[in-house]
């Protein structure tokens, strides 16, 4: 069967070396070298060819539609991160080009230039066949329900493809409040993937409902990873707490927005209990496969994608139907 998996990572070494290495600081990456220095993944994200479609075959993957990890354009203010970002882009494409059925892309944008960041995402879909574009959590400190990222909201919807919400570094204050000064790296783990990451994305998209964004732009779509990145768990809590002001301020409830616009993969979680909870809320027709690789496993994925308790019509859209038809994928 078909896998087509939305949350798959690359990065290009020649460009991150030229972002300054105090605009990576001031992100909260612990270095310059941080995506690097994870050594094991290093050469995984830096392969945009033979090895990776090595480990796509040996695992059942068909298509991963890939996107920038690690210290990207949306560091790097003015006309370098906007040329920072096209160098990413056109190296994505090349590689797609290379492998058109196995390999496609989201855009990587320039997000402290919003105008030239709308252009680039036009760019990258009607020149170079992009599918979207991946966002890694705020920039600079803001969400993209701060109006200065209108352009990019409304290019996205214009375009008709989704804006798949990844997880960032917390912004300093929150870093320092919620998750410093615990022993031995916790402070990091806890910022990150054990629970940082996850609640940040998700306040994310909760902006993007309560600040009306996705009112003013209701056919824009989100995706976000991580089997919902803990929102159907929170939904009903939030749809109740939120009821009465949201019939003035909104025009739709909070849960009605969210399941009219939000699309969730199941990146990096690979057990039930969170699967079951996103299949109650969301329904089969909101979750994609996703792997997050090459952080995560594409052997461990595919498993559980194979033994989920769906039906094979259901699986096969959690696998590739419900992906090709948001990403306009070829078949
Ligand atoms: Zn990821």
């Amino acid at each position: 069967m078909r896998a087509v998996a939305l949350e798959e990572h690359y990065t290009v070494p020649r460009i991150v070396a030229g972002i300054s290495p105090e605009a990576v600081a001031r992100r909260g990456f612990p270095g310059p070298d941080f995506v690097w220095a994870q050594s094991t993944k290093r050469n995984e994200l830096a392969d945009l060819g033979d090895a990776r479609i090595a480990d796509m075959d040996a695992n059942g993957i068909t298509t991963q539609v890939l996107s920038v990890a690690g210290p990207g354009a949306d560091l790097v203010p003015g006309q370098s991160g906007i040329d920072l970002a096209r160098a990413y882009n056109d190296a994505l494409a090349e590689a797609c080009a290379r492998h058109p059925a196995r390999l496609r892309g989201f855009a990587h944008l320039p997000l402290l230039s919003p105008d030239a960041a709308a252009q680039e995402l036009h760019r990258t879909v009607t020149q170079l066949g992009f599918h979207g574009v991946l966002v890694n959590g705020a920039t600079d400190g803001r969400f993209l329900d701060d109006p200065i990222f209108e352009p990019v909201l409304s290019e996205a919807e214009k375009l008709d493809l989704p804006i798949y919400l990844h997880p960032g570094i917390p912004t300093q204050p929150v870093r320092g409040a919620y998750y410093d000064n615990l022993p031995g790296n916790f402070s990091f783990t806890l910022a990150l993937s054990a629970w940082g990451w996850h609640y940040d994305t998700a306040i994310h998209v909760l902006r993007l409902v309560l600040s009306g964004a996705l009112d003013r732009h209701p056919a824009l779509k989100i995706v976000i990873g991580h089997m919902g990145e803990a929102l159907p768990f929170m939904l009903d809590r939030i749809d109740e707490t939120t009821a009465t002001h949201a019939k003035t301020l909104l025009r739709r409830s909070v849960r009605q927005t969210i399941l009219d616009q939000v699309w969730i993969t199941t990146s990096g979680f690979f057990t039930l209990v969170p699967f079951i909870s996103a299949l109650m809320a969301f329904g089969v027709d909101r979750i994609m496969f996703s792997v997050d690789y090459p952080f995560a496993s594409n052997a461990r994925a595919r498993a559980f994608l194979d033994s989920l308790p769906v039906s094979p019509a259901d699986r096969a859209k959690i696998a590739h139907g419900n992906a090709d038809r948001l990403l306009r994928l070829p078949a």
